[in-house]
């Protein structure tokens, strides 16, 4: 099982999205002052500044923005991964995270911009919060 690094707490603009993780939901922001989306939470907009935020839970399907493939990595909790693709995906609620895309052969050839995934949540040995991730559809 991967043991990526977990979340400290207390922190206070983050936690409910975590639990949401641990419960299997991807949840983010809306402004309720200028109706942006907001993400990755925070006690205020990061549009307007206005500390009137309401939570909602993401579908959890988007498109590959852009990506990488790390072929090495030292830091621990990474090294067993072998090539991984860090990638930023564009939800279709409208907010973009950086995430990993998990599930291909071979990430180098198998990923592309545009492509389609969809969320799913890695159990982690390191502790209680999964990492989520996204797999093409
Ligand atoms: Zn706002």
């Amino acid at each position: 099982m991967p043991n990526r690094p977990q979340p400290h707490f207390p922190e206070a603009d983050t936690k409910h999205y975590w639990d949401g993780v641990k419960a299997g939901e991807l949840r983010y922001q809306t402004c309720d002052a200028c109706s942006k989306v907001n993400f990755t939470p925070t006690a205020h907009c990061q549009s307007c500044g206005s500390n009137a935020l309401s939570w909602h839970v993401s579908k959890g399907e988007g498109s590959v923005y852009t990506y990488s493939v790390v072929r090495q990595n030292r830091i621990p909790g990474f090294v067993e991964l072998g090539a991984y693709a860090v990638a930023y995906v564009d939800l279709d609620e409208g907010f973009r995270m950086l995430t990993n895309v998990v599930g291909t052969a071979n990430p180098t050839t198998d990923i592309s911009i545009g492509q389609r995934v969809r969320v799913e949540y890695e159990q982690q040995d390191s502790g209680e919060y999964p990492i989520p991730v996204f797999r093409p559809i």
